[in-house]
Formats: structure tokens, sequence, C-alpha cells
């Protein structure tokens, strides 16, 4: 890049447009940030239901501590002082994960701060199994080096490839000759990723686990005040969010990219354009013959990670205190797969006396079908009903474990629906394109389109979750610069 950077406009103000957008602007490109709704953040935004901040895609975030990938990510950003963390783990545990299936598991297992206690507890929770837990830790250690170095954004191709360890995590554990009980423990951080163990890349596995593993914090704020910190460091640097400005089309002369329509009728020109949005949503907004039919059959094609169904309630402060850890309830079957889980969170509210209960599960979908032509705010009465007793059901079985909650009052539910009208995401997909092994080769380099000048950013380039996302928007600035260029001006 030796001529002056030109005009960029990003589609999508969460977490990886902003992102994206801090990034380039640092480097003096004239970035502009469109983001369809009134707000910007998508879901990193947390939304205030009577006076209390309910968080959305952010309940906690993974490698804060020092040189470890957040951290050198939000340092690279400017906004490590602005956004407050508290960490998680101080009493040995970050998440506790409660097994129903005494025959074969243990009734609990505690996820520590890391990796020596890690191994450590999955030795005393399976005794028999030493040589195995053995193999198992150094692997995701050996990933922990790999994610903190930001191998995948430094290193070469020839260096290191995803190829060479895309071979499903349940097929590594069967191999290994696993119990059901372990194989339950390993399969949650592939949940976290939305990708069923039997399916997940070891690598994606070993990357999501080590990521906790190394250090979890809590936000100490609010995901709307994150998200206005990324906002004003942004305007900070000279580049723009325009809210409200929902894209059509992104305009295409000769596959070569020279600015988007907005649904207004509005044309804005640029020479980059990069699209923080799923891939299929990017295709809609691609005129017909933008791309060759292979890329548009490849992308549509691609099968993502299901969607969440979260309940958020306030409880009495006094009779139920804020845990300092996250807790899984996990469905198990005999092979030691987890078809389904429950996520409680109990955290201290912006309100005295009040504390906030966040579950989160599966959506199902199938539940939602009735009102899927519907839009957020438009679905009527017996969507309502049907998401409050669903809600209710939630918390029912939630006071199987933290007893009758006193002072409690719904405060809000959302569905698969909410979260698809919310940012746009196919069917409400949480995470995404599912970054399966069966799909490692349609996923593969997804940032960079057929069309000169367009690259897609988000989550859905690399991986899920705040720190898979940053990592996308660094593989697409790479992208715009090219390699050398990346690593001579980025340093990490
Ligand atoms: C319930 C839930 C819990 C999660 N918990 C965690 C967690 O604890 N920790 C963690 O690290 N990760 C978590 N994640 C994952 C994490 O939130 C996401 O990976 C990340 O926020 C994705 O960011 P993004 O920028 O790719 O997408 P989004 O946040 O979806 O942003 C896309 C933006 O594009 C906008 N947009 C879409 N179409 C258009 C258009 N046509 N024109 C203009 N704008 C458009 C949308 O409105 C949206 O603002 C969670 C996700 C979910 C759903």
């Amino acid at each position: 890049m030796k001529s002056k950077p030109g005009k960029v406009l990003i589609i999508g103000s969460g977490i990886g447009g902003l992102s994206s957008a801090i990034i380039l602007a640092k480097l003096g490109f004239d970035v502009t940030v469109l983001e369809k709704n009134r707000q910007p953040g998508g879901l990193t935004r947390s939304y205030t239901r009577d006076g209390i901040e309910c968080a959305v895609g952010i309940h906690y975030l993974g490698s804060l501590g020092r040189n470890q990938v957040l951290r050198k990510f939000f340092d690279y950003l400017g906004v490590t002082d602005s956004i407050p963390v508290s960490r998680m783990g101080q009493d040995g545990v970050i998440d506790r994960y409660l097994f129903d299936a005494p025959e074969t598991h243990p009734p609990r297992f505690d996820l520590p701060e890391g990796f020596d206690a890690y191994e450590e507890n999955l030795q005393q929770a399976f005794p028999d199994e030493r040589a195995r837990i053995e193999i198992i830790v150094a692997a995701i250690r050996k990933t922990a080096g790999q994610l903190h170095a930001l191998d995948l954004l430094y290193a070469t191709e020839s260096d290191f490839s995803l190829l060479d360890q895309s071979q499903p995590y349940g097929e590594v554990l069967d191999t290994l000759g696993c119990s059901p009980g372990l194989r339950s423990v390993l399969a949650i951080p592939s949940s976290w990723i939305g990708v069923p163990l039997a399916d997940c890349p070891a690598y994606y596995h070993n990357m999501a686990l080590a990521s906790y593993v190394s250090s979890s914090w809590r936000l100490q704020q609010s995901g709307s005040d994150m998200v206005d910190v990324l906002v004003d460091r942004l305007l900070e640097l000279g580049g723009k969010v325009i809210t409200g400005a929902e894209i059509s089309e992104i305009l295409v002369d000769s596959r070569v990219v020279n600015g988007v329509q907005l649904t207004s009728g509005e044309c804005l020109a640029g020479s980059h354009v990069i699209a923080a949005v799923h891939p299929q949503v990017v295709l809609q907004m691609l005129p017909e013959g933008a791309v060759k039919p292979s890329y548009r059959n490849r992308i549509t094609k691609l099968q993502n990670t299901h969607s969440i169904f979260s309940v958020h309630a306030r409880i009495d402060a006094d009779t139920h205190a804020e845990i300092p850890y996250n807790i899984f309830k996990i469905e198990t079957d005999e092979a030691g797969n987890v078809p389904d889980l429950k996520y409680y969170q109990i955290r201290e509210s912006e309100k005295k006396g009040v504390n906030l209960l966040s579950i989160l599960t599966s959506g199902k979908d199938d539940a939602w079908a009735p009102w899927n032509d519907t839009r957020s705010g438009c679905r009527g009465d017996d969507y309502r009903e049907a998401k409050a007793q669903h809600a209710m059901q939630l918390i029912r079985e939630a006071e199987q474990l933290f007893g009758s909650f006193k002072g409690l009052k719904m405060l809000d539910a959302y569905t698969p629906l909410t979260i698809r009208d919310w940012v746009n995401s196919p069917e409400g997909s949480a995470y995404g394109v599912l970054r399966s092994s069966s799909q490692t080769l349609a996923t593969a380099i997804l940032n960079r389109t057929a069309v000169k000048g367009l690259y897609l950013a988000g989550q859905n380039v690399m991986a899920p979750g705040v720190i898979g996302t940053i990592m996308g928007s660094f593989s697409s600035v790479k992208l715009i610069l090219g390699a050398d260029e990346f690593r001579k001006t980025i340093r990490l």
C-alpha cells in the first residue's frame, strides 16, 4: 500500500466492524461505519430493563492478562484502560459444570485459571485417565502458545496450517479412548463456539478452551459502555459512525467495488467496503453477476451455528448473592456428548438490593417458527405468552439449583427471532458460520471475496467470540495491506 489510503465504508458496528474501523483509522484511512440499528454495537451492546443492564453477546472475556491475545488487541486499539474488567477465578473457579449422570460423571467439575490447575482438576476428577489427560493438556498448552504469539496472523502459511489440526475433536478423544465423563467436560469449550464436539476441529476447541483458561474476565460496566468506548476511540482517530443506515446494496462495477446504497436510496462512494456482517447477508447485497455462481453457491450452502434463548430476571440481592463464576448445567448422553446445556450467571445489578439472573440455552428454533414472518416488536400477544412461558420454565428449573427466587421479576427474554432481527443473522445464528471440520474448506479465507475492494470481517471470517472476531478484523486488514506491509506496520 504505497499510495494514500482511500475511503473505507464498513457495514455493521458490532465488535468486528468497530475494531476493523479503529485499526484502519490508526493507519490513516478515512473510515465510516454504517449501522442499520439506531444504536451501534450489535451483539456487544447490552440493553436496559427496569434500569438494569442486560448483556447479550458478552458474558465474559478470555485472555486479557499481560502478554495474552485479547490484551494485545485491546492495547493496539487503545482501549485497555477505558474498559474496566475484573479477573475471574480468584477462588479457583471460572466455570462450574454440573452433571446429573452419577454412573458416568462426577457431580461437578470446576474450570480454574491456569493450565497446571486445569490439569490437576482433570486428574482429580478422572484419576484412571492420567496418561490421556497429559496428552490432552499438552495440546491445549501448545495452542495457547500459538494463540498468544498470534501465529494465526504472523506465521507464514508453511509454518502454520489450520488444516493440519482440523480433525474433529470428538475423533481425537475416541482415539485416546476417553471415558464419557471426561468427554463431556471437554465438550463444553466447543459449545462456546456453537460446534458439536463430534465435528469441532481440534484447533478451534483448544483455542476456545485456552483463551479462557489463560485468564477470564468480567466487564465491570455494561456491554453498551464498552461500545461507547470503542466508538469514542474511533471518533478520536477521525473515523465516523452513522446509525440508522441500513445497506441494501454493495455497488460493484466490473467486479470492482465502488460504494454502497442505503435502503433510503442514498449512495456512498468508497474504494474499499468491509462487510462486518454474515456472508449470506453480504451475498444478498451483491448485484447479480458480481460474483461467480460457484462463489454464490459456496456461501449459500454454508451451515450456521444454532441460536440462543435467553432470560434476564431480577432477584433479591440479600438472598441471592453474586456468584463470581459461571454455572453450566449440562445434559449428556451415554457416550458423553452434550446435546444441550443451560448457562447461569448471578451478578450485581445497577440497582441496590437487586441482583441480575441471566440464563442462556440453545434456541429451539422450531418453537418460534410460527412467528418467522414477523418483525421484532410486532409479533403479537401469543408470541409474548409463549416466550414468557418458556422463560418461566427455565427459571423454575434454575430454582432447583439456587433455591426459590425471592423478589423474582422477569425483565426480558429473547428468542432466535430477536437475534435474527437485531443483527441480521440468518435464523438468529448466535456464532455465525459453523466452524466445523466438515466445513473446513468451505469456510477457509472467508474474508477474501471475488470482488476487488470488498472484504468481509466480523465473527464469520475466523472465529466467533470477542477474540475470534477481533482476530478476524486484523486478518482482513492484513488482506488490504498485504502480508509484508501488515508485518511491518502492525506490531501487536
Ligand atoms: C447470546 C450470546 C452470548 C455470547 N457470549 C459471549 C461471551 O460471553 N464472550 C464472547 O467473547 N463472545 C460471546 N458471544 C459471541 C460474540 O458476541 C460475537 O462473536 C461477536 O459479538 C460478533 O460480533 P460481530 O461484529 O461479528 O457481529 P454483530 O455484533 O452481529 O454485528 C453485526 C452488525 O451489523 C449490523 N448490520 C447487519 N446488517 C446490516 C445492514 N444491511 N446494514 C447496516 N448494518 C447491518 C447489525 O445490526 C450489527 O450491529 C456471544 C454471542 C451470543 C449471541
